[in-house]
């Protein structure tokens, strides 16, 4: 489950960071309209994994 979830990060930390190399706005704290669900869709499961991480070590 945690490394499905994993997997789900990675992805979205691939796309989000594919399409910010190719994007001046996103490059530089602007998120385009393309880059917003991508930078939306990285942020949320950063935040679920990172949680995951801190629960599954207590
Ligand atoms: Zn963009």
């Amino acid at each position: 489950m945690a490394d499905d979830l994993h997997t789900r990060y990675m992805h979205a930390s691939d796309a989000w960071r594919a399409h910010r190399k190719g994007c001046s706005p996103c490059g530089s704290g602007q998120h385009c309209p393309d880059g917003i669900p991508l930078y939306q869709r990285f942020a949320d499961l950063q935040d679920a994994f990172l949680r995951s991480l801190r629960t599954r070590s207590r």
